[in-house]
């Protein structure tokens, strides 16, 4: 059997120091399939004990690990990314099976996490610090980067094996071992990974993956004294836990959290382009991204036009889980009992649920978790709806008269992930992207995630700076050391 075979009803352990080893207290939760409610595997539920033992595995392993040249560890990476390659289609079917998404979904989103593999593994060739000059004579000095020690990487499992990539990957190639708590809701994916990787010959402990609950399993992490850096992928609201607890000790802490992101459809642009772009944003995986199109912000003038244009994208949306489907279900029952709330508070409160606002049934969906696509209009940049992330295909649309109106909109935010803006204008649209606060902004496009080699992060309730995937992920995992050379020692 490959090492990537999709799960059945299995048992998914932890794996502590290159072994599948069950919770200690031998206990496990169930993990069920998002597309039809059935059981898919019993998975450890990890405690500080757990924990503990993994912090250990990982700090044992990691001074040789550190030790090879960067140039190795890269050559490492780059073989844990031709086995993903290799074992696309198995490893797809594992995040297909625990997501719900269809396979071709899944089968982009392994291709993402191989890219990202290739492209950290190329930092083992690059890893630059900064060379200047002193005003020192016969001095050199210069910046070098080191391992950090251990890195707690805690997720969620929106893109489950792109998000392992995006931290382990940058992590491992700085030298550090590290410790990922896995989601709750994609643990075999995470040992997927973890399996590919010790075939590829990263050694034992390097990589450890510890499954649960995240105050049991997280928690633990977060307040461990032997992990000096933090990285997390995750909501606002635990993201400001982790940073209290991992501040208070002086951890480096990476937060990537969550966004509210508006795309902005101005009345020179091009409104089929936008709707499609607008449809894409707001359902894409269900919604479920940290870069969704949740703010819909359109100039009065063409308003109604634009609207029709989106509810017919809306309306014509196939949500299932096969490839014929555009999106599939949300990740967990609570997950889509949240949303159908803040719907049924937004009607109560006199918003228009333009469509959708359900859960849907019938053969295709009954026993999973599917929200139809939903559009509201109605609610205040600061109601619920349009400030409170939702994590589903739903997007509240706004009517605002110009350009100022549109920026104030973007901006009237707690988050500030993506933007994106649909104008005919190079002047609007620059002008855009210097005055919205996102970290990320795009002009007649969608509101984007990353591309493997370019930054991703945001400002306010996004996140707290720091900025991952591409080289600026490297920032995060590597400690900066400035070092100065006297070469003339004769002369100091
Ligand atoms: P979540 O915050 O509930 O959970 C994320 C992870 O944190 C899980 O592994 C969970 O077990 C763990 N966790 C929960 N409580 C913890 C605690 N007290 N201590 C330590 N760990 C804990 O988020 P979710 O619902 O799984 O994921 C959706 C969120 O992730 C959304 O807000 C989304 O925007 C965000 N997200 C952000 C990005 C980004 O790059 N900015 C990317 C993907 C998802």
């Amino acid at each position: 059997m490959s090492a990537a075979a999709p799960p059945d009803t299995r048992t998914v352990a932890n794996v502590i120091a290159g072994e599948e080893r069950a919770a200690a207290g031998g206990e496990t939760f169930e993990k069920l399939a998002p597309g039809t409610g059935e059981l898919l595997s019993r998975v450890a539920r990890s405690r500080a004990e757990d924990v503990d033992a993994a912090v250990a595995a990982a700090q044992a392993a990691q001074p040789a690990w550190g030790a090879e040249t960067v140039a190795e560890r890269g050559r490492v990476l780059r073989e844990i990314a031709k086995l993903l390659e290799r074992d696309v289609d198995e490893v797809a079917a594992v995040v297909a099976a625990e997501t719900g998404k269809a396979p071709k979904e899944a089968r982009g989103e392994v291709g993402a996490a191989i890219e990202q593999g290739y492209f950290q593994a190329g930092e083992g060739r690059r890893f630059f610090g900064r060379t200047t000059t002193s005003a020192v004579p016969n001095r050199q000095a210069m910046t070098i980067r080191q391992p950090i020690g251990v890195a707690g990487l805690i997720i969620a499992a929106n893109t489950p094996i792109a998000n392992v990539a995006w931290k382990v990957f940058p992590a491992l190639v700085c030298g550090n071992a590290a410790v990922l708590k896995a989601s709750e809701d994609a643990p075999e994916t995470a040992n997927v990974f973890a399996r590919l990787a010790a075939e590829a010959g990263l050694p034992a402990g390097v990589l450890n993956v510890v499954h649960g609950f995240g105050p049991e399993a997280g928690q633990p992490l977060v307040e461990d004294p032997r992990v000096p850096v933090i990285s997390f992928t995750g909501s606002t609201a635990v993201g400001r836990m982790i940073n209290r607890t991992a501040g208070e000790r002086l951890a480096k802490v990476c937060l990537e959290l969550g966004g509210k992101n508006p795309l902005v459809v101005c009345d020179d642009g091009d409104l089929d382009r936008a709707a499609e772009a607008a449809a894409l944003s707001a359902f894409s995986n269900a919604g479920q991204r940290c870069a969704a199109g949740s703010r819909i912000i359109v100039f009065d003038a063409v308003y109604e036009d634009f609207k029709s244009r989106l509810l017919d994208r809306a309306s014509a949306q196939r949500v299932g889980t096969s490839d014929d489907h555009d999106f599939g279900p949300v990740i967990n029952e609570r997950q889509l009992e949240n949303m159908l709330a803040v719907v049924t508070r937004a009607r109560e409160a006199g918003a228009e649920i333009l469509c959708g606002g359900e859960r849907l049934s019938g053969p295709e969906h009954d026993g999973g978790f599917f929200m139809a696509p939903t559009l509201i209009e109605g609610v205040g940049l600061r109601d619920e709806a349009a400030c409170v992330e939702m994590f589903g295909p739903i997007s509240t649309v706004h009517r605002v008269s110009d350009f100022e109106g549109a920026v104030h909109a973007a901006n009237d935010s707690p988050y500030g992930l993506t933007s994106a803006i649909w104008t005919a204008s190079v002047h609007r649209g620059q002008e855009f992207l210097r005055r919205v606060r996102t970290g990320v902004g795009a002009v007649n496009g969608a509101t984007y995630g990353s591309e493997p080699h370019m930054p991703f992060g945001g400002l306010g309730d996004s996140g707290t700076g720091w900025r991952e995937p591409g080289p600026e992920a490297i920032d995060v995992y590597s400690e900066i050391k400035t070092v100065y050379v006297n070469h003339d020692p004769s002369a100091v």
